[in-house]
């Protein structure tokens, strides 16, 4: 239809995703518009699925992100201002238009990731999550207050917003990422300032403009697209005053030392290897679904994806058969397709990457159950098929390595404590998932397990966003967990006022510390 097509450009080109679809260029979003890049640097856009370039997105050099900053500084003094109420009505007019707008959102994700629809929407879902949470914020931003501390005086506390914050987010969550962040950090009156992936940089701009369409004043959501040139400007420039990244753990390391070296507040949440612990009393039908789910879904490219099942004695040969009649069944293809389990991984070097793994793995001892570069996927894009090694062993690299890709490992233990011990010895430590019906065995788990997030007969514990999500050891740079109640911390500090008001009856001159009693 020519009105639906005439619509979409005009939509395309009000979120600075310029031109035909073959060529569009994907800019930066400033002062509450799409503002051409400067630096004449572009990076390629792929659609994984076809694995034809789609688009180029401007990256922007430091001038650039300095005048997005400007801008920010600018909105923020005046968002501080902004009543809590003010505040929650566009955050709940934004949940209103993320709901309203979910299929055009999950459609663009999938162009440019590759995952299929329906998770590009429980994306989105999780994400929403996170706005409903920060509606609250009248609620979560409350301070405390304590009558009479001394004769006539008060003490309260109260939590300002920081100014102006950065996001720098990894391309796997486009959408749901991001909210994690500028939900809260909005919520908190400051103003946020995103630097996407420039692998699937439209979902950014989708987000500015509903952003904007919710009220939101210019320059509070700015967006800049760029690599490690905008990243370093941000990091080092003095008008930012706190970062959140997620992303692989040697950057999410490098963040947290440049970030914090330049006096910013960081968290910085980094790579994982998720391991599924199976007792032998384990349903293992209902364990084979999980972990099937959890390994392959999205192509193994979540950061709570379990990417090792650790089967504990007899369990092993009914989980390896169970698993590996599961995967002939999933239908690998184009993530738009409605038949679709499966869809590509984000990039030609990324699949390449991947199925070096598993010949490595094969080459290295493990056993081949299921091949993924055998498998019949489609021909273009950037398919690979599901990978199932079995008697896979610590020092192998597809268990050393996060390999962010449709591939389980299996390791074989003899007891619970040794599958304890090899999770525990992990440098990762981001998700873990125990299967069994022993309820003693299960809190055990969850008492001693080194891991910041844990399931219970769940293989994907992301945290409810009314908690806070982040892993331990080399998972996490920093103290705070993200979104929830430690996000609207993360995004805000404390004041204590001690206030007195004028009495005659208790004023007088002492020139001793102040004494309560
Ligand atoms: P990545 O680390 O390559 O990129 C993340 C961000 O950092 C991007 O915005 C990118 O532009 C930027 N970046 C990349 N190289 C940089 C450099 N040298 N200097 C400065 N900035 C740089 O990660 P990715 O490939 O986009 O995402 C996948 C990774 O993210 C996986 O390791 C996954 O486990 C991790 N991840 C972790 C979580 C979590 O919650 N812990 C969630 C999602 C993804």
């Amino acid at each position: 239809m020519t009105d639906g097509i005439s619509t979409n450009q005009a939509t395309s080109e009000a979120r600075g995703i310029r031109g035909t679809m073959a060529t569009h260029r994907i800019s930066p979003w400033v002062d509450g518009r799409p503002t051409p890049g400067r630096s004449g640097r572009t990076a390629p856009v792929y659609n994984p699925a076809t694995g034809q370039r789609a688009a180029d997105v401007d990256l922007a050099s430091g001038d650039e992100v300095n005048d997005a900053v400007a801008g920010a500084v600018a909105a923020s003094k005046d968002w501080r201002h902004a009543s809590l109420s003010a505040r929650a009505a566009v955050l709940f007019a934004f949940r209103d238009l993320l709901h309203e707008r979910t299929d055009e959102l999950a459609a663009v994700i999938t162009a440019e990731h590759g995952k299929v629809l329906s998770d590009a929407a429980g994306e989105i879902a999780r994400g929403l999550e996170n706005v409903e949470f920060a509606t609250g914020l009248p609620q979560l931003l409350k301070g405390g207050f304590s009558e009479q501390a001394a004769t006539g005086v008060d003490v309260y506390s109260i939590r300002q917003p920081l100014g102006v914050v950065a996001g720098i987010t990894p391309f796997n969550f486009p959408v749901m990422v991001p909210l994690w962040m500028c939900a809260s950090a909005i919520a908190c009156g400051n103003a946020f300032i995103l630097k996407p992936s420039e692998k699937d940089p439209s979902a950014s701009m989708f987000l500015a403009q509903m952003w904007k369409d919710a009220g939101l004043p210019d320059g509070v959501f700015t967006v800049v697209q760029g690599d490690k040139e905008a990243v370093d400007a941000l990091l080092t420039h003095p008008d930012i005053a706190a970062v959140s990244f997620v992303g692989s753990t040697p950057i999410a390391k490098y963040i947290y030392e440049t970030g914090t070296a330049h006096g910013k507040r960081v968290q910085a949440l980094g790579g994982a290897k998720n391991h599924a612990l199976v007792l032998p009393d384990a349903d293992v039908e209902m364990a084979a679904d999980a972990v099937v789910s959890a390994a392959y879904g999205s192509a193994g490219e979540r950061c709570m994806a379990l990417s090792v099942a650790v089967a504990v004695g007899d369990v092993a040969d009914p989980l390896v058969d169970a698993i590996a009649a599961r995967l002939p069944k999933l239908t690998i293809g184009d993530g738009t397709h409605p038949d679709s389990d499966m869809g590509p991984l984000i990039t030609a070097a990324h699949r390449d990457r991947v199925a070096g793994y598993i010949g490595a793995g094969e080459q290295q001892g493990a056993t081949l159950v299921v091949d993924g570069r055998r498998e019949d996927v489609p021909a273009e894009g950037f398919f690979l098929g599901t990978t199932l090694l079995d008697h896979v062993t610590p020092e192998m690299t597809v268990y050393t390595d996060e390999i962010f890709g449709p591939v389980l490992s299996v390791v074989r233990v003899e007891t619970y404590d040794e599958g304890l011990a090899l999770i525990n010895s992990n440098p990762y430590a981001n998700g873990t998932a125990i299967f069994t019906r022993d309820g003693g065995a299960a809190r055990a788990f969850q008492f001693d397990v080194e891991v910041g997030m844990v399931g219970i007969n769940v293989p994907i514990p992301v945290p409810v966003a009314y908690y806070s999500f982040g892993g331990w050891k080399n998972s996490l740079f920093g103290d705070t967990h993200m979104y929830g109640p430690e996000g609207m911390s993360f995004y805000t500090r404390g004041k204590v006022v001690t206030s007195r008001w004028p009495d005659p009856a208790t004023s007088s001159v002492d020139l001793g510390f102040p004494r309560t009693r």
